[in-house]
């Protein structure tokens, strides 16, 4: 099978087909390892976008009223042909994005997962039903589709992202657009792919490339019902209030600062493995990276000591160089970003105890790296600490009592992750029912949930009430309907005003 990263201008994916209808404008795609230009992606006008909606708004007709069995069958085809192309999915990842390749097959599995639990559809979409309300009346209640949906996804988790998505969104009956990151969207169109081979109708699934234009006109256009959005703060804020203000459905989950709490009884060993995992996977480019570690009391001096072995010994590299435990980010401009904030934080006053600025990755000199970063002694107030900087840059704030780390983390704008290292279960405890953030760990660095439970921050983290997958996915994808009825009685005949009350 022909997989899309080998042509060089990147098609769209509407009605079922890869189109390549001419774009006026484009943009490039670099291999993040050596920084050479691997293809060019369309930007969709409007009016493109207007055409994927067209055909999805067709589609999605016939697609919700098709049997869960048929639906079922197409689910199930479709995990099949991802798991039988999860390491060309990886592939592509790891080319794009830059990430190791046993890192983007674990996003790979993540994706899975959620496309196994839209499997149980039947189950999922099982309404209630409360028989005999009222003399000969029964109440059931359905979850119906709503039409076309759209996602808009960054550039982070190419693959799981979407996943989140479009398996449970097209389970419930709904067609659905993507527009995925325009830095690597090729998964996204082998994703397209294997849906029509799965059996999925033409026009169900489609891939519209583009930017602000693309993402604008899926915001306004009236047969969009709702919006799943995935990426930064600000453009999340944007989302949520333009398309809530075009009367759609919106869950718009945004940027994080997740903090890790060290208490001075924690096992140091799990905490510096978990602080370093978590910190530096995926160069930083985690929605769930941890990005500052708040040291309780005399954690500091133990924890940072063996945090700094273990940086010590990462190679990074080339992410399809099995040896590499780091890749490189995602492209120069957000390296440079991302160099940036070191040098504020050193400007500010910050102790740099690893720097990653310098890293050269031996043949691979115009990648985009950025070795392992770590900042002591940083205080509320300091830009590295108060932005969300998305690269292999650790923070250390150092606080005396729990109290006082409790109440840095709850005083974050974001409230994405956050997690506790300690062997108090009394404390750990507390910090579960205390905090403010939507996704907690204890002893745990990345508690990103099982498919089967619902994803999704708190406060600046996400926009709208409703978390991606799991039961709120489902909910998300349906809108409720309860019926009431009785068959003709003859005993119930006759006109009344009153307002119904059951027997
Ligand atoms: P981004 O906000 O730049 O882009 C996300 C999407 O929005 C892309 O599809 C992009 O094309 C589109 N977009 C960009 N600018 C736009 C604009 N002005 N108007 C309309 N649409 C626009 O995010 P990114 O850099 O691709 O991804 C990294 C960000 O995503 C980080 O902030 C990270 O924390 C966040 N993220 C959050 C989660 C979560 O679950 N909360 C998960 C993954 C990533």
């Amino acid at each position: 099978m022909s997989t899309p990263v080998s042509t060089t201008t990147l098609p769209h994916w509407i009605g079922g087909h890869a189109d390549e209808s001419p774009s006026e404008r484009h943009t490039e795609i670099t291999e993040s390892a050596t920084g050479q230009v691997v293809s060019r992606v369309p930007l969709a006008s409007a009016a493109l976008v207007d055409r994927a909606v067209g055909e999805a708004a067709v589609a999605a007709q016939e697609w919700g009223r098709s049997s869960l069995s048929r639906r079922s069958k197409v689910l199930f085809a479709f995990r099949e042909l991802v798991h039988a192309h999860r390491e060309d999915f990886a592939a592509l990842i790891t080319r794009e994005h830059g990430k190791v390749f046993s890192d983007a097959m674990g996003e790979v599995q993540r994706g899975l997962e959620v496309v196994e639990f839209a499997c149980g559809l039947g189950e999922l979409l099982k309404g209630d039903m409360s028989s005999g309300v009222s003399g000969g009346v029964d109440s059931y209640s359905l979850r119906q589709p709503l039409g076309v949906v759209a996602g808009i996804t960054p550039f982070n988790f190419p693959v799981m992202v979407p996943m989140w998505m479009y398996p449970v969104a097209i389970a419930c009956g709904n067609a659905f657009v993507l527009k995925p990151s325009e830095q690597d969207p090729s998964p996204s169109l082998l994703a397209a792919e294997l849906w029509a081979q799965a059996g999925l109708p033409d026009g169900v699934f489609s891939v519209v490339h583009g930017d602000k234009e693309a993402v604008d006109a899926l915001l306004t256009h009236p047969d969009v019902a709702a919006v799943s959005f995935v990426g930064s703060t600000p453009i999340a804020r944007y989302v949520y209030e333009t398309g809530t203000a075009h009367g759609k459905r919106v869950q718009a989950l945004g940027g994080a600062k997740n903090h890790a709490v060290i208490l001075p009884d924690a096992d140091m060993d799990l905490a510096a493995d978990g602080l370093v995992s978590a910190g530096y996977g995926s160069a930083g480019q985690r929605c769930m990276a941890v990005s500052v570690a708040v040291t309780v009391g005399d954690s500091a001096e133990p924890l940072l000591e063996k945090v700094g072995e273990r940086i010590a010994a990462l190679r990074v590299g080339d992410g399809t160089d099995p040896a590499s435990d780091m890749g490189p980010l995602v492209s120069e401009r957000h390296r440079a970003r991302v160099a940036g904030y070191v040098n504020a934080g050193v400007a500010e006053g910050a102790t740099v105890l690893a720097d990653g600025r310098g890293l050269v990755v031996e043949g691979r000199e115009g990648g985009h790296f950025l070795g392992p970063t770590l900042l002591d002694h940083v205080t509320p107030g300091m830009t590295v600490y108060d932005e969300e900087i998305f690269g292999p840059v650790l923070v250390v704030v150092r606080v005396d009592t729990y109290p006082q780390a409790l109440e840095l983390v709850n005083a974050n704008p974001y409230g994405n992750g956050a997690a506790i290292f300690t062997n108090d279960g009394g404390a750990a405890r507390a910090f579960e029912v205390d905090v403010t953030a939507g996704m907690v760990g204890v002893n745990v660095p990345i508690p990103v949930p099982m498919a089967y439970h619902s994803f999704g921050g708190w406060k600046d983290s996400l926009f709208g009430d409703t978390h991606v997958h799991g039961p709120e996915g489902v909910r998300f994808y349906t809108r409720a309907k309860v019926v009431t009825r009785r068959w003709p009685d003859p005993a119930h005949r006759g006109v009344n005003l009153g307002f119904p009350v059951s027997d």
